[in-house]
């Protein structure tokens, strides 16, 4: 039924929704803009706080990553890699695949790409591009990538549903979609170690480091405030995706979350 013409229309108002910035709630059309002030402060050491921070766990992770896209070797395939930052995981699928295997990078942070263009120009990397743009408004055909993926980016996004929606879009027929994202340790005596390495430890680190303790902080809430494993992978049905399934690694510190486009 059509409302009355005198009577005022509902409206979307962005700033009447709020999300989560850590432990803070923020006005959703905020979120962006602290996220990006937090990468904009680590960008020149955050592959080496990676390492740091996860003792280098975070390679294994990604290496669980590049095996579930399977890039072939004998055939040409392309990847697109959200909230790619400085390239680390489409660095590790273009070693993976063949000659005719291509990246895209898509970061909304130019200074997470500044690193990543001086890594692959440092290693003679050809293949890969670099593009800023957000994951929830791809620049992008659909159907235009046999594979997406996400690397620690998704909690970041501030309208996950969007970005979810879009990898589906821009994902070929037959295509996977693979996020590895920052889980929940359900062991309890991971638990209490985790939690005191997490917000005690990391904060510390990320001071000493890169001399901001804030953006570690925001790290570690973030991922307190990010759904159980269960929800994203409902959240993933929702966009679209089809034969959803996730694997915790590391007593669920993380967990690799896959769905397909069929
Ligand atoms: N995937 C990389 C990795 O695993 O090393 C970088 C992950 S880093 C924790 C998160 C990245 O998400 C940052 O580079 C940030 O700029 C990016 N990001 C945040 N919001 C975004 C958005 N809306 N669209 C695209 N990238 C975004």
């Amino acid at each position: 039924m059509n409302a009355p013409p005198d009577e005022p229309q509902a409206t979307h108002d962005e700033n009447a929704e709020t999300t989560h910035f850590g432990f803070q709630d923020v006005p959703l059309a905020a979120k962006q803009s602290l996220v990006d002030d937090v990468f904009h402060s680590v960008a020149n050491r955050y592959d080496l706080m990676n390492d740091l921070m996860s003792g280098g766990l975070h390679r294994a992770w990604k290496e669980a990553l590049v095996t579930a896209v399977n890039p072939p070797r004998g055939r040409s395939f392309s990847l697109l890699d959200l909230a790619g930052g400085t390239g680390d995981v489409a660095f590790r699928v273009l070693a993976a695949g063949g000659g005719a295997t291509r990246a895209t990078v898509v970061d909304i942070n130019p200074d997470m790409l500044a690193v990543g263009r001086e890594r692959a120009a440092a290693r003679g990397r050809a293949g890969i591009a670099f593009v800023e743009g957000n994951a929830e408004s791809l620049p992008f055909p659909d159907r235009s990538f046999d594979a997406v993926t996400i690397a620690f980016g998704i909690r970041n996004v501030p309208r996950i549903e969007a970005a979810l929606a879009e990898a589906r879009r821009v994902l070929a027929i037959g295509g996977r979609f693979v996020c590895l994202e920052f889980s929940t340790v359900d062991m309890p005596g991971l638990h209490a170690l985790y939690d005191f390495y997490s917000f005690n430890v990391i904060p510390a680190l990320g001071r000493f480091v890169t001399g901001d303790a804030e953006a570690y902080r925001y790290l570690v809430e973030s991922i307190r405030r990010f759904p159980r494993p269960e929800s994203f992978a409902g959240m993933m049905r929702a966009a679209g995706l089809a034969r959803v399934s996730f694997r915790p690694l590391t007593g669920g510190i993380v967990a690799l979350h896959s769905g397909w486009r069929l």
